[in-house]
This record gives C-alpha cells, structure tokens and sequence, in this order.
C-alpha cells in the first residue's frame, strides 16, 4: 500500500500491558501506523488513527532516536520487577519501512544487551527473519509469533491485499524453525482456510494460537463490526465464517493434528 512515512522522535516507547495484554507488563511499538492496512485491523478505530485524519494504512510514523529512549526505560522497569514485552499492539514491527530504518532491529540491540525477561514478536511479515542473528541471542526469552489467518491466497488478498502473501509466511516459519527461533503460528483473526491447513503448519510450528474478533478485538466484535466486515465476508458469499462459533472449526481441524496443549486460544495463545 502507497504511504508517507514521517520522522517523530517519542518521548516515550514503553507503555503498560493493559486489557488484552495483562500477561504483559509493556507493549512496544517501533512505528505508529501501519502500511499494510488490513481491513479488519482494529487500530483503525483507536484514537491514534481516528484524530490522524488519514485512512489508516497510507501513513507511517518512525520513531527516531527510539533505541535511546527504550535503553532508559527498560533498565528502569528491569530494577522495579519483571520485564515482559509485547510488540507490537498497534503496528507490525516488520512493516516494510522496517527494511530502510531498522527501528526494530535497534530496539532488539538494546534487549540483546539488557534482555527482558520475555519478548513476543507479532508480526506477519517474512523480514523478521532478517533479525534472526538477534532473536537467537535472546535464546528462550523471545518468541516469534507469525500471524497466518489462513492458508487461502484468494482468501489473503480479499482481506489484506496489502500484507505479505501466505507462502512467504510459511516459508519464514521454516527459516525459523531451521535456526532454531521459537516460533509459533496465529490464526488471528480466523478467516476461512481449508481443512489441510494444521497439516501445512504441523512441520513448522509446536504451538498455535487461533483468535477471532469476537475474542480478541477488545470489545466482543463491537469494532470489528463498526469496521463492516461482515459486508466483506457477504462479497465473497462466506458469511458463515463470520460468526462467534466459526473458529470452533478451525480449533477441532488443529486440535486433531497438534499435541494436546499446542493449541491455544485468544489471550491465552499469546501468554508469555
Ligand atoms: S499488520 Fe497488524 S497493525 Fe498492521 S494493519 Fe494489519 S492488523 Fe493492523
């Protein structure tokens, strides 16, 4: 997706884990914004998009100087307790403007060198891997979790025509897995997939977590339904999928492929 990116130096990085991240005691967003735009991101109806006055997803924000000011505050927090991080909450830290300015990677640099007690890294983007010489630093205090909806093409480009494609998303589970990265694969939110799916991620991945907007948006579906998906899903004549009860079918199709305790739904799939 076309966006303008522009330079913003913050006065803070780390913010508390509230709500949905209460297993977290920060979240960490590199940039504000997010150029992959996907259409049921629930960011759109956060104060951060609805005051920007820009459709969400034609804009990036970098955050420079980033490195130093999260360098002051995660040794503060480290010396008041526990450290666990969630990034990113309201960005993909993996976004392209990554692959030029390496906000993320810097933010990496400092916890390789003053690690939290646990990282997640949620994104849907193949260049994490670029950071693998990082990630592996950080041994089992870190964990990839790669968003794949589902295992549809079709299905990729009529919801988040702007986001890497499927394949490439799966190949970097592989990558990871090989480098020997924790990683785990996120169904979130479920879109229709087919029933091969789990065995395409039973190579891959030793952990899945599957959300849906009725789970995870925050409000019970209330943003995601003022966001209009579900005209989206009545396009492509698939309205059975948007539905409270629709991830039941992916969780049985996994939970009959994956060991018992792999598969892990909504807030507890992204627990420390
Ligand atoms: S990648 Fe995440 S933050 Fe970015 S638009 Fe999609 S859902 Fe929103």
């Amino acid at each position: 997706m076309a966006y303008t990116l522009e330079y913003k130096t913050p006065k803070s990085m780390m913010n508390k884990g509230t709500g949905f991240l209460t297993g977290y005691s920060h979240s960490l967003n590199p940039y504000a914004g997010c150029s992959f735009g996907c259409s049921y991101c629930y960011v759109r109806q956060m104060p951060v998009s609805t005051f920007r006055g820009k459709p969400w997803g034609t804009w990036v924000d970098v955050k420079e100087t980033a490195a130093d000011v999260f360098c002051h505050e995660l040794r503060r927090a480290k010396a008041k307790g526990r450290v666990t991080i969630f990034m990113s909450s309201s960005t993909d830290p993996y976004q392209p403007a990554e692959a030029k300015e390496r906000v993320t990677r810097s933010l990496l640099e400092v916890m390789v060198e003053d690690p939290p007690d646990f990282l997640l890294v949620q994104t849907r983007s193949p260049l994490v891997q670029r950071d693998t010489d990082l990630l592996l630093r950080l041994g089992d205090r870190v964990r990839v979790s790669m968003t794949v909806e589902t295992d549809r093409e079709d299905i990729r480009r009529h919801f988040t025509p702007g986001t890497p494609p499927i394949e490439a998303r799966i190949r970097t589970l592989q990558q990871l897995r090989e480098a020997g990265v924790p990683a785990q694969a996120t169904i979130a939110p479920v879109l229709p997939s087919t029933e091969n799916f789990p065995e395409r991620l039973r190579p891959l991945v030793d952990r899945i977590c599957i959300d849906d907007y009725f789970m995870g948006d925050g409000s019970g579906g209330k943003r995601t339904q003022r966001l209009g998906m579900r005209r989206i899903y009545c396009e492509i004549g698939m309205e059975e999928w948007y539905h409270p009860d629709a991830y039941r079918k992916v969780y049985e199709r996994f939970a009959a492929v994956f060991p018992p305790d792999s598969v892990r739904i909504s807030q507890d799939g992204f627990e420390p």
